[in-house]
């Protein structure tokens, strides 16, 4: 029995139907880091009808609950004594062929939240809709994608969300939530403030047939020439970032890691031209409201600290922002990396860096 009084040596499973209970259950395959965690209940809801009852019993105990998509932006540095609900449910429709009142031509589609992102993203493309061709090969479910506005290669989800159904646990209602009341921003979302509090069912987005192809981004042109494409269409672009990701990141299926660790940090944009007169190489992007972003991946290198390791926890020698799990680190290890890397870059520049995923 371990201090959160969970026994690891009796894992058992039952299905019931429409969910899967595990009981003291591994969360190692959980998660993308592969850090060592236990669940104390570990559920598998292949179908949201379960969920307001399971969330209701898990309330009777007073057992505190985790809501567990892919597990590519979480970091466990502890067992979880209550429960673990893994959204597993599945579903892509498309509502509406032909949205009017939309620029050009676009479809209303919608997506279960236990849906794999990525394949919904091939799938949007082979519907000829266009839009989430740069956030291709990005790990994780639907669901967990309006949580931190997924972004990359210049796009960020929240800009094709048209609403987010969710089960509101405060009022135990289903709630329809449009984009504006989504509050995306970079990397943040409503659902970021009110953490625990939705529990996200599907999303609808809403896809233009026609759209300017974003390019100009980290080597997209560059791969789309190597591959060999002229004149390049939408799914050549998912291809390109893909094999550009693929090439860039590690695999977390063999490294575990959870892509970027740290957000791009946001400071005063008085700060930003302080640090620049003393950096002149330092990136920096100019944002509104008196604000400048700043390159987190820029100052971890500045401080030395790209390839740096301690035990199996390490920063990736390839990406500053990565930090990985060479073997066995435990949550805890990686965290105390974190936080040694976040108190570096404070000290040398003043700015503090906040952490992607949800530690836990
Ligand atoms: C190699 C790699 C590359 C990555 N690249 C990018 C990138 O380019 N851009 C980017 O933005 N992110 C990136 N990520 C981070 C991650 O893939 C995304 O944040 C992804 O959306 C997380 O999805 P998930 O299903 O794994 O969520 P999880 O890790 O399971 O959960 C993440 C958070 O969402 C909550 N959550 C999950 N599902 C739901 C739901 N249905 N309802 C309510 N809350 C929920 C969880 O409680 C948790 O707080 C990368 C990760 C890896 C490992």
């Amino acid at each position: 029995m371990n201090d959160q009084g969970i026994d690891s040596n009796k894992p058992m499973a039952t299905a019931y139907g429409c969910y899967t209970v595990h009981e003291n259950a591994s969360l190692l395959d959980r998660t993308t880091f592969r850090v060592p965690a236990r669940a104390a209940t570990l559920i598998d809801v292949h179908e949201f009808d379960a969920v307001p009852g399971l969330l209701e019993e898990a309330a009777t105990q007073n057992r505190e609950v985790l809501i567990l998509g892919g597990g590519s932006n979480v970091l466990f540095t502890r067992d979880w004594p209550g429960v673990v609900l893994a959204l597993r449910t599945r579903g892509l429709d498309v509502i509406e062929q032909h949205v009017p009142g939309t620029p050009g031509d676009a479809a209303l589609v919608r997506a279960a939240a236990g849906e794999v992102w990525d394949d919904f993203v091939h799938w949007t493309l082979a519907h000829g809709l266009r839009g989430l061709e740069n956030l291709a090969l990005i790990p994780g479910s639907v669901g967990a994608t309006p949580i931190q506005n997924i972004g990359a290669y210049g796009v960020e989800v929240g800009e094709f969300v048209d609403a987010v159904s969710a089960y509101d646990r405060t009022t135990n209602s289903i709630v329809r939530l449009d984009r504006a009341a989504c509050a995306f921003a970079y990397r943040d979302s409503l659902f970021k403030h009110e953490s625990g509090r939705y529990l996200i069912t599907a999303v609808d987005f809403l896809l233009p047939r026609q759209r300017e192809l974003r390019l100009d981004y980290d080597g997209v042109r560059e791969e789309l020439a190597a591959m060999g494409v002229g004149v390049a269409d939408a799914r050549a672009v998912a291809h390109a970032i893909s094999r550009v990701r693929t090439r860039k990141l590690p695999d977390p299926v063999t490294t575990g890691n959870a892509g970027s660790f740290f957000k791009n940090p946001i400071v005063s944009a008085d700060l930003a031209a302080a640090l620049k007169s003393e950096y002149a190489r330092m990136p920096t992007w100019p944002l509104a409201d008196g604000l400048a972003k700043l390159s987190a991946a820029w100052l971890i290198e500045a401080c030395g600290l790209k390839g740096f390791r301690e035990g199996d926890a390490g920063v990736s020698d390839q990406h500053a922002l990565v930090l990985i799990n060479y073997g066995s680190a435990s949550g805890a290890q990686i965290w105390a990396l974190a936080r040694h890397i976040q108190q570096t870059v404070l000290t040398r520049f003043g700015v503090a860096l906040e952490p992607e995923p949800l530690i836990v």
